[in-house]
């Protein structure tokens, strides 16, 4: 199972308790695109109908709907024509109780076109636990969550400009940012921050996604910090052998041209230090000589080499 699918799965376990939020769900599901047919003439003017890919969300719908509305609906399942074609699941809801339900989730509004309204009404959405119900309720049926592996983000397909906007209000609310664009002439709502999608996850009623999600994101931090850290360790290291290697070849050229014998003791002391042990920090090439010298200085020692070995290859004078 995907990610996104797990996230989902999730969601539809929780069957709310209260009424409010049954009818704030049940008004995401019926703002869904296709979930409400118009007819004209006949005894029933709303056909309603859920569908889905996933069967624990058709599940959930099936339950919310006998729980809190006393509706016996019909699941269906769709079979994909060809073998790559995914099955989907279908709710029927009986026609007999397409009006009472319309009602309920305060989609029905005689002033509207078709009397259907586009968003639900702001009395429906007082408390936050409606709020929260009908976010669920519009990801599931219309949400996507990319791998967190890949990145991170977090997306509720709108039927309408309208719905979009009112999805980033109720998300504003509980600060969570969000932004919409239309993709194929189709309103998508989504959000790119990994703290929006955790917290996002998190009232929609998944925590345990969130949880997963947090797991990559340290991974990821951890496998970051690691990477600068090696890489900054690096170039020090780089650094300080590309300096032993030029004190070396600086002693090289006075053993060459004069000799570390005709050197003064200190130098020609640290001059052999240095030979013997390229690899040294100047702390520990220090502690090598007796009596010990300090980093500093040892740098002087090894500075004072580089002026004699600069003026042999220079053919000055040297003083010594
Ligand atoms: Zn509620």
């Amino acid at each position: 199972m995907s990610f996104a699918s797990n996230a989902r799965a999730e969601m539809a376990r929780k069957l709310c308790a209260e009424r409010c939020c049954a009818r704030a769900e049940l008004a995401a599901a019926l703002l869904a695109p296709g979930a409400v047919s118009y007819r004209f003439g006949g005894a029933f003017r709303y056909g309603l109908s859920v569908t889905t890919s996933e069967a624990a969300v058709v599940r959930h719908y099936f339950q919310l709907l006998k729980r809190h509305f006393g509706v016996a609906a019909q699941i269906r399942t769709l079979r994909g024509g060809s073998l790559r074609s995914a099955t989907r699941y279908q709710l029927l809801i009986p026609d007999e109780a397409a009006d009472m339900l319309l009602r309920e989730s305060g989609v029905y509004d005689p002033n509207e076109p078709f009397g259907l309204r586009v968003t639900p009404p702001e009395a429906l959405m007082d408390y936050a636990c409606c709020k929260k119900s009908f976010l669920k309720s519009a990801f599931m049926l219309g949400g996507g969550i990319a791998n967190p592996e890949h990145g991170y983000h977090l997306e509720i397909a709108a039927s309408s400009e309208e719905f979009a906007d009112f999805v980033i209000k109720i998300l504003n609310y509980f600060e969570i940012h969000a932004k919409k664009t239309c993709r194929k002439s189709k309103f998508v709502v989504y959000l790119k921050r990994s703290d929006d999608v955790c917290d996002a996850l998190t009232l929609m009623g998944a925590p345990q996604a969130m949880l997963a999600l947090q797991g990559v994101r340290v991974k990821k931090d951890v496998s970051n910090r690691v990477n600068r850290q090696l890489n900054c360790d690096g170039s020090n290291i780089n650094r300080a052998m590309e300096t032993a290697l030029r004190q070396i070849e600086d002693i090289r050229v006075i053993e060459d041209q004069l000799g570390l014998d005709k050197l003064p003791a200190p130098l020609r002391e640290i001059a052999e230090a240095r030979l013997a042990n390229a690899e040294a920090s100047l702390t520990s090439l220090g502690e090598l000589l007796v009596p010990p010298l300090g980093k500093s200085g040892v740098n002087a020692r090894l500075r004072r080499l580089r002026e004699i070995a600069d003026a042999l290859r220079g053919g000055g004078e040297v003083k010594l």
